[in-house]
């Protein structure tokens, strides 16, 4: 089980995450339009325990979509996104792809909430798009 590294933009928190990643999906939702000021956040999701934090994130908890908690962890300092947690069952939490320190590494496979995409916003036409969340089961996938 090979292990990647990320952290804050001013590295006050870093962390080490370790594969298989679950999915790699980009959220186009309003909350996720809000919360990084772009049209949409790409987002991995693993098992909890797949992330091995250094440092405390600040954490902003709203209801999500499901009407369910979801918290969000970001610096104090640099307002860096971290991860995301409790809009998904069990223990699968959605790192921010983008604080990867190689975002590269990952593979977007589909588009979720597209009913919120604002119109300047583009995708890979090849991935599959789903309204709101992706229907069923979320499929596993090998990483990249
Ligand atoms: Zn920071
Ligand atoms: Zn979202």
């Amino acid at each position: 089980m090979s292990e990647v590294q990320g952290g804050c933009l001013c590295g006050a928190i870093r962390y080490r995450l370790s594969q298989p990643f679950i999915f790699v999906g980009q959220c186009c939702c309003k909350d996720c339009q809000k919360a990084t000021g772009t049209g949409h956040t790409t987002i991995i999701g693993v098992h909890k325990s797949q992330l091995a934090l250094t440092g405390e994130p600040k954490r902003f908890t709203n209801a999500g979509a499901s009407g369910g908690a979801v918290t969000r962890h970001f610096c104090a300092d640099c307002g860096g996104r971290l991860y995301t947690a409790g809009d998904l069952p069990g223990d699968i939490i959605m790192v921010q792809a983008g604080s990867l320190d190689d975002p590269n590494i990952v593979k977007p496979e589909r588009v979720i909430y597209v009913k919120d995409k604002v119109a300047w916003d583009f995708f890979d036409p090849a991935l599959p798009q789903h309204e709101a969340m992706a229907p069923g089961p979320v499929p596993t996938k090998p990483s990249a």
